[in-house]
């Protein structure tokens, strides 16, 4: 069976070793000694101020709208994972859309813009695959607004734009460490931001809103164990030969897959240095597509349909279009790709596609 990925397990000996240490320390949660390790390790390699640890990318997004106070209107994107959406409503915001670009498949400034009015609290968007849209606009777009702008970079473990990690770009950026994300500790996510004041107001609220006996905000918890923060610490020293493995199936498809006639493959963002944690195909037409994924599922095989549906059209939330995010939604889909993935299997992939496109 071939997944659209494959969660990268080190040796159960690394593991183990950590383990030990857990048992050592005699700590398991609350901001222990592997919780603290990673987060200056994940502060070393991404260069920005603060990383915070927590349970999970959307708790992330969640407590960086809570932190910043955000209740209103807030610009999304359509052309996310759920989570970003939800996210939203889970905090009382209510979510309007910006359709997005067709070729960065992130929101369209412009559109961004015609929809900032008054109560306008934030902008919240997607890097999606890893990519950057417009960046640089959107950040000017929020501060010439002086509202907030939030940056869901779940996609963005190792990437960088215009040389520096992508987590320095908004107010903040969050990241999932979830097991199907290209860097993970098992579920996890982590909110980066070079703000000391909001660091410290999200830490606060991530741990109940309290420091021992005084009491400052009504917080959640958003904690995560020394367990999970372990694995994060053995997985971080193989994060590069994970990424070099993806970087040759990427190669691999590109070469396979590149001039086929209706089908597209995606273009990152030339300031980018990718992780290559998405191979993404656009198909013509849903039909061609329904029919290509048909053929794989009966070879057991089973690539994802990131994004669909496009998010404007989910059942609870009010009537907006977005007619290019809706465009794509249905014809775009994520390959098999993992740290795992040999050339043969890609080459099947490849026969299976090459010989149902139609
Ligand atoms: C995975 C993902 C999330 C959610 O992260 P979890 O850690 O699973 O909660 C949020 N946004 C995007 C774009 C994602 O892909």
């Amino acid at each position: 069976m071939l997944n659209v990925t494959k969660t990268f397990l080190p040796e159960i000996s690394e593991y183990i070793s950590y383990l030990e240490k857990i048992w050592h320390n005699g700590q398991v949660t609350n901001e222990g000694p592997l919780v603290k390790e990673l987060e200056k390790k994940l502060i070393e390699f991404t260069g920005v101020k603060h990383a915070i640890y927590v349970t999970n990318g959307t708790i992330a997004l969640q407590l960086a709208i809570k932190a910043l106070e955000i209740k209103g209107k807030v610009i999304t994107t359509p052309f996310s994972y759920c989570a970003t959406l939800n996210s939203i409503i889970w905090e009382g915001c209510e979510p309007i859309f910006a359709d997005i670009n067709s070729k960065s498949l992130t929101c369209e400034t412009s559109d961004i813009s015609s929809k900032i009015d008054s109560e306008t609290k934030a902008i919240l968007t997607t890097h999606v695959y890893g990519n950057a849209g417009d960046l640089e606009a959107q950040e000017f777009l929020a501060n010439e607004h002086n509202i907030p702008i939030i940056f869901d970079a779940a996609h963005c473990f190792g990437v960088n734009y215009k040389g520096k990690s992508i987590f320095n770009y908004g107010t903040v950026s969050t990241c999932s460490f979830h097991a199907t994300k290209v860097f993970h500790t098992i579920e996890g996510g982590a909110i980066f931001t070079n703000d000391d004041k909001l660091a410290e107001k999200i830490r606060l609220l991530k741990s109940f809103g309290h420091k021992s006996d005084d009491y400052f905000l009504p917080g959640i918890n958003g904690k995560t164990s020394e367990f999970h923060a372990a694995m994060g610490l053995v997985n971080l020293n193989h994060f590069n030969k994970i990424v070099e493995h993806r970087k040759l199936v990427f190669d691999w498809y590109q070469t396979e897959l590149n001039n086929l006639p209706n089908l597209k493959l995606f273009k990152w963002n030339d300031n980018i240095e990718k992780n290559h944690s998405y191979f993404p195909v656009l198909f013509d037409t849903e039909s061609n597509l329904l029919n290509v994924v048909k053929e794989f599922n009966q070879k057991n095989i089973y690539p994802r349909r990131y994004f669909y549906p496009s998010l404007n059209l989910l059942p609870f939330v009010s009537r907006q279009n977005c007619k290019v995010s809706e465009n794509i939604s249905k014809r775009i889909l994520c390959l098999p790709l993992s740290s795992e993935i040999t050339y043969e299997e890609v080459l099947e992939v490849c026969t299976i596609l090459k010989t149902n496109l139609k």
